[in-house]
């Protein structure tokens, strides 16, 4: 391998199943690009390791073959290409047709079905991360850290760890403990891990192997997305079944608040708004709230309390219990738009309690960027009532967009939103509403409550100024990364 650098510029492989614009389905697609940005302008020699899905393919400009990977069965043959993004990161791209040029999600087909051969194409996005990092890459460059992100690349630590020979460090980031991809048995020697791993003290997670245990297992440090979300996965229920191995392993566990693309959500600029604002032309920020009510066909009325919703519908993120409250939080009165898409039972249900409550509620079902940007500027509070949250984009958008958040206190949500109190109001904190009764009765009081501070003018001033001040730029956070990098580094104590 090449000479460790000096620990001023660590060399760091990026590896990652999603990353906007190209193929984004949540969270980590926007800190995939933000943050490998930020830590190039910390002087971090950082690249992006990604497969070659077909969006990914077409969005990339100046694709030239680097090395090539024969066949070692299961894993058909593939060439890695080197790129550029738009956000000046290096990309590496894993191109492999038979494994990722097909229509569909980067995780599942149309329909919404696991892709059947997810092992092998996220043992491949692993395999490849590990040869990178190892003695054996084909690659004059050697990154001396692999910065895996969820159990899609869960396994480069573990190939690493087996590695004969110099290998890079590895770190483990956990942006969601939910998605563990679990797998038979068979799996561990089918993609040429040896099989003593299948054990406790390994990869088996009851009875079935996991990539995500896989890289909490074997990577020599872990991260997760927020200080809160990492003491709460090292407990039942929010460890999911890895609170033992997690809590084992608590001083090598690091929580890093996410930071936000601050060019690309600022209302002074974004070219989705109706009419851009700022901390000193709030009134503008009523321009968006009526285009957003004449977009989604809600009464326009400038005065009613207006909640956005923008998410996956998925049990973590709470939704079901919109259509329980539908009818009282009309009454309120309020208003209610809601964007996304997800469980289809969930879909038909907010669909249905939209056409129940015309001009009240209003609801998009799909995926739609500029659509997510106006609801941010055009709502007067956003609504995150996630049943855990590991660090969540959304309320700091909102914030930033002088749309305080109403939130249920978990996980990132807690540490990134300062919850409305007399005390909070005084010293000048208070961005949004927390609340803990994580019921329909809680929620719908939590939203009352909401609604009586939007018609106290100056406490609602207060809120979207507080809010608006709040730096959720990336520094701070990949200073922290930083830092990681740097203590396993060869030559750091
Ligand atoms: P998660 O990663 O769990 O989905 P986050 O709050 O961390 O949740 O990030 C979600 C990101 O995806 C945000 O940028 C959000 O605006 C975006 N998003 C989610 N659903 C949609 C949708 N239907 N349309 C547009 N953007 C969406």
């Amino acid at each position: 391998m090449a000479p460790a650098l000096t620990r001023s510029v660590p060399r760091v492989l990026f590896v990652t199943p999603e990353i906007h614009p190209l193929n984004k389905t949540g969270g980590l697609g926007d800190v995939s690009s933000a943050l490998p940005a930020a830590l190039r302008e910390l002087d971090v020699d950082v690249r992006i390791l990604i497969p070659g899905y077909p969006p990914v393919l077409a969005g990339l400009d100046n694709k030239r073959k680097i090395a090539e990977f024969p066949a070692q069965p299961p894993f058909p043959s593939s060439a890695l290409l080197s790129a550029c993004s738009s956000v000046s990161v290096p990309i590496f791209v894993i191109d492999c047709p038979a494994l990722y040029q097909r229509s569909g999600g980067p995780y599942a087909d149309t329909a919404g079905r696991a892709w059947p051969d997810n092992a092998l194409r996220f043992g491949l996005l692993s395999r490849i991360a590990a040869i990178l990092g190892s003695d054996i890459s084909p690659l004059a460059w050697h990154p001396q850290v692999i910065h895996a992100n969820d159990w899609q690349s869960g396994l480069a630590p573990a190939y690493l760890r087996f590695h004969q020979g110099e290998r890079a460090a590895s770190l483990m980031a956990i942006h969601n403990l939910a998605f563990q991809g679990v797998f038979p048995p068979a799996t561990v020697t089918e993609l040429a891990l040896p099989a003593e791993s299948f054990d406790l003290n390994g990869m088996e997670y009851y009875g079935n192997m996991s990539f995500l245990k896989a890289g909490l297992y074997y990577a020599d440090h872990l991260a997760t997305v927020s200080p809160t979300y990492a003491r709460e996965i090292q407990t039942a229920p929010l460890g999911f079944g890895m609170e033992g191995l997690l809590a084992r392993r608590h001083a090598d566990i690091t929580g890093i608040v996410n930071g936000i693309a601050t060019d690309e959500w600022d209302p002074a600029t974004d070219p989705a708004l109706a009419r851009n604002y700022t901390v000193g032309s709030l009134a503008d920020k009523a321009v968006n709230k009526m285009a957003a009510q004449r977009l989604l066909g809600l009464t326009v009325d400038p005065h009613i309390p207006l909640f956005g919703v923008v998410g996956r519908f998925t049990h973590q993120k709470g939704y079901d219990l919109l259509p329980q409250i539908a009818t009282q939080l009309t009454e309120i009165p309020a208003q209610l738009m809601i964007l996304g898409s997800g469980d289809s039972a969930l879909e038909q249900e907010l669909t249905d309690i939209a056409k129940n409550h015309s001009g009240k509620i209003a609801v998009r079902i799909g995926f739609d960027e500029k659509l997510a940007h106006l609801i941010e500027a055009g709502a007067d509070s956003f609504l995150m009532p996630s049943r855990f949250e590991p660090c969540g984009l959304n309320q700091m958008y909102s914030q930033r967009y002088g749309t305080p958040p109403l939130a249920h206190a978990t996980g990132g949500l807690v540490d990134t939103i300062v919850d409305c109190t007399p005390a909070s109001l005084m010293d000048g904190s208070a961005t949004g509403f927390l609340f803990l009764d994580m019921t329909a009765d809680g929620f719908l009081s939590a939203i009352r409550r909401v609604a009586v501070a939007y018609h106290d003018k100056p406490v609602w001033r207060a809120l979207m100024q507080n809010g608006m001040a709040r730096d959720y730029s990336w520094g701070p956070g990949a200073a922290a990364y930083r830092k990681i990098y740097s203590s396993l580094l060869p030559d750091s104590p």
